[in-house]
């Protein structure tokens, strides 16, 4: 137990007092997206209202202001998961989300196969012959990028098989990943089975091989301390808006000796140092070079507040108290014909719990849980292969934040109690 009032926090967030189909209403889909806290919904209209202009350009004073928001935010982002902030040596990309981080650099591999600029990016070159390695636990945000990436380049797309429970095999790291594996891309916490991988295996095998390892953070910033130097990851992706900031942006850790040899991925203004009719362009160095056109500064400079807020509470604090509601949650496992996708025990694990209701499809449970005021997600979460690991085509996923309470979730469990008597 903390000492945190969890239950002023949940006050902090307008959206969830409200009444849905006459019920209080229980938000139990974070893995989707999380809610705002007041101060993130005030920060984007304060930037509006007193400092709206572009950033990195334009000698009037609202631009030097917008500017320094902007790169305030960044180094609070980069405070939140461990990673370097000073001038020179950022390592934080701004994107739209963790789509857009994974796709950059699936690109941006792949631009370097074919030699940007006649200068071809070695060590991000892919081959046929060379291996991607991914995992079946993968959201589709990761496999497709990289699959495309191998049909792109002639690399071969390999991937780490499952445990009973969803977990990732780990301990299979030395078989799957080869000599002539380059990229490895692999999720912290499954954002179907809650599972939160143990990457220290992987990771230390992709670097044997000299492969690049990219982590998707999505599931795992929002819920647990992060610290990418510790874990010494090359790249992460994650999106603001599941950890309580704005929709629309997200973010791309690199190591800063990594992003300053990979190519670009998206060309525009405010990335070119140098740009000609007749020879190939400069590119300024990162993170300005992977961030073309026009940024989302509003939202970014309201993820940054969204970030100091998650560190004001402590993520040690956050984890704790969303385990404790994982604990009534996995209840769900208890229920005569429901079963769990993913790790039944809460260790290793985040709140994120996706399960089966035997004989009644996902969206029938779903309605019936909505007629009582509670929100879970129903589907295959953008994850088929996990799906049809469990021998299943979608699930229904409970999923918490930082604001539920451990009445939320016994909620969800009675209802859940209930649907099988309800559509016989
Ligand atoms: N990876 C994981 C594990 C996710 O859960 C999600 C979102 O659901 C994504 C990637 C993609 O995030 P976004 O849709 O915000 O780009």
């Amino acid at each position: 137990m903390t000492d945190v009032d969890f239950a002023a926090i949940r006050r902090q967030f307008p959206i969830l007092d409200q009444s849905i189909h006459g019920h209080p209403l229980v938000y139990l889909d974070s893995a989707a997206t999380s809610q705002k806290p007041q101060c993130v919904i005030d920060a984007e209209s304060e930037f509006y209202r007193t400092i709206n202009a572009g950033v990195h350009r334009g000698a009037h004073e609202l631009a030097a202001r917008s500017t320094m928001a902007f790169e305030e935010a960044r180094a609070k982002v980069a405070r939140l998961v461990g990673a370097n902030s000073e001038e020179g040596e950022e390592e934080i990309v701004v994107t739209a989300g963790a789509t857009a981080g994974l796709n950059l650099l699936a690109t941006a591999f792949g631009n370097a196969s074919v030699g940007r600029g006649g200068k071809p990016a070695q060590r991000f070159a892919l081959k046929p012959g060379d291996e991607i390695v991914v995992s079946k636990a993968e959201h589709h945000s990761v496999l497709l990028p990289f699959q495309e990436l191998a049909y792109r380049t002639g690399a071969t797309l390999k991937w780490f098989d499952l445990a009973e429970d969803g977990r990732i095999r780990s301990d299979t790291a030395d078989e799957v990943i080869t000599e002539r594996t380059k990229v490895v891309a692999i999720t912290h916490v499954g954002n179907t089975t809650g599972a939160i991988t143990d990457i220290a295996p992987i990771v230390r095998r992709a670097h044997e091989v000299g492969a690049v390892f990219i982590l998707d953070a999505c599931q795992s910033v929002p819920h647990l301390k992060v610290d990418f130097h510790a874990m010494d990851v090359d790249f992460a992706a994650w999106s603001a808006h599941k950890m309580y900031g704005p929709t629309g942006v997200g973010f791309l850790y690199g190591k800063r000796e990594l992003l300053e040899a990979l190519p670009p991925a998206n060309f525009g203004g405010s990335m070119v140092e140098l740009a000609w009719m007749d020879k190939p362009a400069e590119y300024m160095a990162p993170p300005a070079r992977f961030e073309a056109g026009t940024q989302p500064v509003a939202q970014v400079v309201a993820a940054g507040v969204a970030a100091d807020w998650m560190r004001e509470i402590g993520m040690e604090n956050i984890e704790a108290h969303e385990k404790t509601i994982a604990a009534e949650l996995l209840k769900l496992g208890d229920i005569d014909g429901v079963r769990i996708l993913g790790p039944r025990e809460n260790v290793d694990r985040i709140g994120t719990v996706a399960f089966d209701v035997q004989g009644v499809h996902p969206h029938d449970v779903g309605q019936f849980i909505d007629s009582l005021g509670i929100a879970i997600r129903v589907g295959h979460h953008c994850a088929q292969p996990v799906h049809r690991h469990f021998g299943l085509y979608a699930s229904n996923r409970a999923s918490t934040g930082v604001y539920n309470s451990i009445e939320d979730a016994q909620a969800l469990v009675e209802a859940v109690s209930k649907v099988r008597s309800f559509f016989k």
